[in-house]
């Protein structure tokens, strides 16, 4: 931290450990050096058991907008620090950011105090919290050593522990749009946060969710925030809806110690209530948003299909990639982005097609003449595929 090791120093290192590895112990070591380069947040005056969700990362991963006041609702404190865009993924801060006078920057006192008063708190990540992580982090990203699991363990894993939740929730997506593309990789990935979290006196969860097409069916800033909402009001996607109950079941078994069954039926009387839904306006209204007024894009291109059958594909990183060049996302880090930029999804997989359906709606503020990317995300054949949404849950 103090630049005696230069950036071709540490780069050799990270290269070394891409194609090398670590044990577990240089891994724990490694994760517990991360953690040390900065603040730590005691979250103990809360007096409750915290649980903290993260996600690997995914195309159309609105879960947090969902899981964390549907969690917060059942009683359990949700104390979330989350990031912005990267790569051809979305990010939840971005996503906040679109709903009008959403303030994601709060100081720790006022972190503290809307998480007593409400139980919840989604704000962007502390300058403070594992500055290794953000110098080592910038340096994989231009060494293509990103994709190394011990590294990507020791990063994900020392913010959550120095962000202080006694419990931690990882939805690992797998999959094309994925960092993670197999589901060997995946539970490797798993088990190894499973035992640095055990190293540190913390409980960890993984749910291994599928990343090959997009999750939900709309995929872009304000329109996920429209979706989450649909959720939270106990509509939409069945499969974003499934993937967020299985979530919360998780961090409120956790939560609340009880077991995984009693936990699934608290959130779906709060979801089919709409608790969930209450708790995410309280949240909007303490960090200063106005929900009411989400912009939308000043044009909508339909995409139509021009063949019969069956929709096999709907690739997750090609429609990130699309969306991120329509001004969804960055190409450097102080790009302004277009929140209402973004595709609904107007067919899912395994849905039945016919020529001229309209498959795709692209919502753009500059006029859409070549749609061709777009129908080139689907494969379109005359049966049926097998599809599974979640994989596994590690613990
Ligand atoms: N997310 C992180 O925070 N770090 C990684 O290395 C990969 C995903």
């Amino acid at each position: 931290m103090n630049d005696t090791i230069k950036d071709y120093h540490m780069s050799a290192l990270l290269m070394a450990i891409c194609l090398n590895g670590m044990n577990e112990d240089e891994t724990i070591n490694l994760t517990n050096e991360i953690i040390e380069s900065g603040q730590k947040i005691d979250l103990s005056p809360l007096k409750k058991i915290t649980v903290d969700k993260h996600s690997t990362g995914g195309v159309g991963d609105k879960t947090t907008l969902i899981i964390a006041p549907l969690v917060a609702s059942c009683g359990v404190i949700v104390p979330k620090m989350s990031g912005r865009g990267l790569g051809h993924t979305g990010g939840t801060i971005d996503k906040l950011e679109s709903i009008e006078g959403f303030k994601v920057k709060l100081t720790e006192k006022e972190f503290f105090s809307e998480l007593k008063q409400i139980g919840v708190s989604v704000i962007s990540q502390t300058e403070g919290l594992t500055p290794a992580d953000k110098k080592i982090y910038a340096l994989r990203d231009v060494t293509a050593t990103v994709e190394s699991i011990p590294l990507i363990a020791s990063s994900i894993m020392s913010k959550k522990i120095a962000l202080g939740a006694d419990k931690i929730l990882i939805d690992l997506k797998v999959g094309t749009g994925a960092l993670i593309k197999n589901l060997e990789d995946a539970k490797e990935l798993a088990r190894l946060m499973i035992k640095i979290g055990k190293n540190n006196n913390r409980e960890v969860r993984c749910i291994l969710t599928n990343m090959n097409v997009p999750l939900g069916s709309k995929i872009g800033n304000s329109l996920e925030v429209e979706e989450a909402l649909e959720i939270l009001n106990n509509q939409g996607d069945e499969n974003l809806k499934n993937i967020c109950i299985a979530i919360a079941s998780n961090m409120v078994s956790m939560g609340l110690n009880i077991s995984l069954a009693e936990a699934k039926e608290k959130v779906i009387y709060n979801l089919e209530n709409k608790l969930g839904l209450k708790k995410f306006y309280e949240l909007v209204e303490y960090q200063g948003g106005n929900i009411k007024n989400l912009s939308k894009s000043k044009y909508h291109h339909e995409v139509k299909i021009n063949i019969n059958g069956y929709i096999n594909e709907i690739d997750a990183y090609k429609l990130g990639v699309y969306v991120g060049n329509l001004g969804a996302g960055r190409k450097n880090k102080d790009d302004i982005i277009d929140y209402t930029a973004g595709i609904e999804l107007k067919k899912g997989i395994n849905e039945y097609v016919n020529t001229n359906d309209v498959i795709a709606v692209i919502h753009s503020n500059k006029k859409i003449t070549d749609d061709a990317l777009i129908k080139d995300a689907f494969k379109i054949t005359s049966k049926k595929i097998d599809y599974q949404l979640i994989y596994d849950i590690l613990k």
